[in-house]
């Protein structure tokens, strides 16, 4: 047996019932076979494999807090230090009621490698709790928050583990984590990015997710001979990811017709109207659904069925595993040739085969959403010079990361022989440079 498809046995063996975590697991080392073939018998020696698909630490704790009818609750919360070779921990957290332990190791594993192929001085983690935000009041949100920074603040730190945002996790709940975290140590640092922009934050990073998705999708359609002008974009989720990238797409002279939640989707004929979305979503928290009694272009379809949308590009921005085989064939007979993934691993694996099978243009998460946590690490920066940069200069950076994103996945997959699979590029360039670094750093 291959050693690739030995650890991968061994993964599936000694992680039961994490089916996610496995399914990332898969998917890069499956990217990865020509690279570690290539150097069998180093790799064995040093147990690299080993150590690369087993986190550095987990910590898992105990979350209560008291709602508003005085009810004590219990959550639970994990961070996952999934690997340190080439910087502090970084990695979001996310409160959603589907968080457990497998689902934080994927993406863990996942933000090792998306790290790496930013360029930048930042390991891999991953954090989060089971917790629901949606339906709270901000004060039982406050009240969670602080009881869940209570236990973390023990292990994190600006120079250890420096989370920031996710499902569940935006502006708000950032602030209440960053009191509490500063109550709790004494400490005024960049400890947590994604923070207000009046105590730490950076300009542009609210938007970085999804500008950054809009970047690499104008620069894998402009190496391939197309662009984003007049096209017909399909975005699924409507939180903060999909939201900007339909402000970058609609700045970029597409036309994006429809938007989700987990109760269904709108389509709008007209183009979607973001301030509308925005008042919905961000002001108000409510339903997707209600931009529909707001727009009358607009139709309201309950349920999925999203990816039945005809459309040139789609841009799946919100969960794990939402676009299947089904959806990816309905793409593709309804004229789709590009697909860009703002959500970490939406597509299941046989709907990425079959992008790739059929020539389809596929940018993976770990490529098309780095723009976040790379904007997050110009936010270190700055928190450590205590500088903050204007707006023009973060988004340049960004951009310019983004295009240095595509350049390594695309020359990965030339070196290794399988041209526009970007996939496999980004696997092995992200790859590489937490490889060189753990060689070097000897066996931890
Ligand atoms: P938000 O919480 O702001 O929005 C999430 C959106 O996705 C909401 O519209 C939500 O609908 C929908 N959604 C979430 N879970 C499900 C589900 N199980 N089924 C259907 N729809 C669902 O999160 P973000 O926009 O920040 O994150 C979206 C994706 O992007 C995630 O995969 C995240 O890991 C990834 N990502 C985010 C980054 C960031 O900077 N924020 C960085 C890199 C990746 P509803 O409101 O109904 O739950």
């Amino acid at each position: 047996m291959s050693y690739v498809d030995e650890i991968y046995a061994k993964v599936v063996e000694q992680n039961p019932g994490e089916a996610e975590f496995h399914q990332a697991v898969k998917e890069v080392l499956d990217s990865l076979k020509l690279v570690i073939d290539a150097n069998e018998e180093k790799y064995r020696k040093m147990a690299l494999l080993e150590r690369l698909v087993e986190p550095e630490r987990i910590v898992s704790f105990r979350v209560p807090w008291v709602d508003d009818k005085g009810q004590v609750q219990v959550n639970k919360g994990y961070r996952v230090q999934f690997n340190s070779a080439i910087g502090p921990y970084k990695g979001g957290l996310r409160f959603h009621p589907s968080v457990n332990q497998g689902i934080l190791k994927f993406l863990g594993f996942e933000q090792v490698f998306k790290n790496s192929l930013t360029g930048l001085p930042i390991g891999g983690g991953k954090g989060g709790s089971n917790f629901d935000p949606k339906g709270k009041s901000d004060r039982e949100v406050m009240a969670f928050c602080q009881s869940f920074m209570t236990e973390l603040s023990k292990y994190i730190g600006a120079d250890q583990d420096v989370p920031a945002g996710d499902i569940g996790v935006g502006a708000r709940e950032i602030g209440f984590l960053y009191g509490q975290y500063k109550r709790m140590t004494g400490l005024y640092e960049g400890v947590l990015t994604g923070k207000g922009l009046n105590y730490g934050g950076s300009l542009v990073r609210t938007q970085a997710t999804g500008y950054g998705l809009v970047y690499i999708l104008d620069e894998m359609l402009r190496k391939n001979g197309k662009d984003l002008s007049g096209k017909t974009v399909v975005v699924s989720g409507s939180g903060n990811v999909a939201i900007y990238a339909t402000e970058k797409a609609q700045q970029l002279g597409a036309k994006v017709v429809a938007l989700s939640d987990s109760n269904g989707y709108i389509y709008d004929k007209d183009g979607i109207r973001l301030d509308v979305v925005k008042e919905i979503k961000e002001v108000r928290r409510g339903r997707i659904k209600e931009y529909a009694d707001t727009v009358s272009s607009a139709v309201y379809t309950e349920g999925k069925g999203i990816w039945n949308v005809a459309c040139d590009i789609a841009l799946p921005c919100a969960t794990q595993n939402e676009l299947n085989l089904e959806d990816a064939k309905a793409l593709k007979s309804n004229g789709c040739f590009a697909v860009a993934e703002g959500a970490n691993m939406p597509s299941t694996r046989e709907a990425t085969d079959f992008f790739l099978e059929n020539g389809m243009l596929f940018m993976p998460g770990k490529a098309a959403n780095a723009g976040g946590v790379a904007t997050s690490a110009l936010e270190m920066s700055q928190n450590s010079q205590r500088l903050s940069w204007t707006f023009a200069e973060v988004d340049a950076k960004l951009k310019d990361i983004m295009v240095n994103i595509f350049a390594k996945a695309d020359d990965a997959a030339k070196r290794y022989g399988v041209d526009g699979n970007y996939v496999a590029g980004a696997n092995i360039a992200g790859f590489e440079k937490v490889v060189d670094a753990m060689m070097a750093q000897g066996i931890v």
